[in-house]
């Protein structure tokens, strides 16, 4: 008889492991598969904590080196010790995936160390073993999208994987992307010296996001000296000794130019990873782009599969996996697990923040919602000139005959921990009256969101 679970989830990124530990919590017996010599998925080893880890530490370099002795502070002879860098980043890789495991042991889950493929609607295989289960829940997460014609070594020519590992900074990193994995990482090389060209098809920087934030975040990262070339498009990549040569076509020029970099970084997305699972054996439906189909319930077309997180529709983002983890857990408990898809924040880790949530002035406008903007810039907010960090602005968007809150766009100091209380409007349905008239503490940063909401009815009071 092979061992029996109520639940088996395969992979152990943050819609997995949440999922499994929320299923726990609700008497279920739960074991999760995962690949990896560690748990926590993309998230943890290879993505937003290495990142941040990354972006951190350099954010104190650049800072001791160009913006202490505006503050009196005076450091002579600031050095890099890359690897001492890319040693702290290991351990707080390892104390975050160590953690998961800890919650696991707590939550009795077993983790089935392996590979894990569906063979039939209730069993899966793992490295040969099978296993029963009432429900299976897919969370193999993603991985990043090929561009033809450049092919990845993880040295010269690195996705987010090998750019999180570089052992030397390079002269000239070429970003492929202009979004959020790509701006992170290249703010990352470029405050540690590196010249920083972002390539980018569209006309702009992070598409999808408020037009006018993208525009402001594109001044200010030139002024920190990162190059862009817009409306650009990569043709080919050849490997020459310790250079790429990479072949450029601009659309608005319409001229081709080859451009020489070190390292290469290729951000031009992500995609859903299903490799090797037996979906298509099992009869599970996917979409053109590769996508788990998944009802509103997370149930894929064939009864007892599940699936959440990158590898289903909507934003790839490690939190809305986590929110799709509690939700089917719960769901699969008895109880009525949702997520709102509307109040699901997005941030940029970069310096200034960007940070939003809700709908964009782009999106409100196509929908033909008449609405209502304000904003407040942090050059006018007391403890952003205190703390010499009054880029950008805070806007928050209400509908123009309810005032409810439609969304929310920031950029600027602490705006992915700003963006926290307008996610809460959203959710809780409130009017931008309501954050306008509650009190925020002074001096902080919040009173910017507070001065926005108060000038959806132009009445901020300082400006
Ligand atoms: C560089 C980078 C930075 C990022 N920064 C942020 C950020 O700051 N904030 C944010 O919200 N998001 C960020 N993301 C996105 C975030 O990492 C993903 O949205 C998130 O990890 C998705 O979670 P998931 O559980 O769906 O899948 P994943 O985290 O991708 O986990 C899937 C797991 O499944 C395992 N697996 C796959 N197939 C099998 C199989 N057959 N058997 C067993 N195991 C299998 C994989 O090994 C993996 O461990 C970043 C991503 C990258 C690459």
């Amino acid at each position: 008889m092979p061992d029996s679970f109520d639940l088996i989830v395969i992979g152990s990124g943050p819609g997995g492991y949440v999922c499994a530990i929320r299923a726990a919590q609700l008497g279920m017996k739960v074991a999760c598969i995962e690949k990896r010599d560690t748990l926590g998925g993309t998230c943890l080893n290879i993505g937003c904590i290495p990142s941040k880890a990354l972006l951190h530490s350099s954010e104190k370099f650049h800072e001791a080196g160009h913006a202490l002795a505006a503050h009196g502070v005076m450091v002579e002879g600031v050095t890099l010790d890359l690897a001492r860098m890319q040693a702290r980043k290991a351990e707080v890789v390892g104390a975050n995936v160590k953690g998961v495991e800890f919650l696991f042991k707590k939550n009795k889950i077993t983790w089935l160390k392996g590979a894990g493929r569906v063979v039939a609607p209730g069993r899966v295989a793992v490295d040969g073993a099978e296993y029963e289960a009432k429900h299976i829940v897919i969370a193999t997460g993603s991985d990043s999208t090929p561009l033809p014609g450049i092919e990845v070594d993880e040295r010269r020519i690195a996705t987010s994987t090998g750019a999180l590992e570089l052992e030397q900074v390079p002269g000239h990193m070429v970003v492929i992307g202009g979004g959020v994995i790509g701006l992170e990482l290249g703010s990352v090389w470029k405050r540690l010296g590196a010249q920083v060209t972002v390539v980018e098809f569209l006309d702009r920087l992070i598409p999808g996001n408020d037009g006018e934030v993208a525009k402001q975040f594109e001044r200010i990262l030139t002024r920190q000296g990162m190059k862009f070339r817009l409306s650009t498009k990569v043709t080919g990549a050849r490997v020459e000794g310790d250079k790429v040569n990479l072949t450029l076509e601009s659309f608005k020029k319409g001229t081709t130019e080859t451009i020489t970099a070190d390292v290469v970084l290729l951000a031009i997305g992500r995609r859903p990873y299903t490799e090797g699972l037996g979906l298509a054996e099992a009869g599970v439906a996917l979409d053109a782009r590769g996508r788990i189909i998944t009802d509103a319930h997370f149930a894929t077309n064939v009864a007892g599969i599940h699936a959440i997180g990158d590898v289903i529709a909507g934003p790839m983002l490690a939190h809305k996996a986590e929110e799709e983890g509690v939700a089917l857990a719960e769901i699969l408990a008895g109880q009525a697990g949702h997520v709102n898809y509307n109040a699901i924040p997005g941030v940029i880790y970069t310096w200034p923040e960007v940070a939003s949530v809700g709908q964009t002035e782009e999106q409100l406008k196509e929908a033909g919602t008449a609405y209502k903007a304000g904003k407040f810039p942090f050059t006018a907010n007391g403890r952003a000139r205190a703390m010499g960090m009054t880029d950008g602005f805070v806007k928050v968007l209400a509908d123009a005959v309810s005032d409810r809150v439609l969304g929310c766009h920031i950029i600027g100091p602490e705006a992915g921990t700003l963006i926290a209380e307008l996610a809460m409007a959203i959710e809780f349905g409130a009017s931008s009256e309501d954050v306008g008239r509650l009190c925020h503490a002074h001096p902080t940063l919040n009173e910017s969101v507070k001065e926005a909401a108060l000038a959806v009815e132009g009445r901020a009071l300082h400006i």
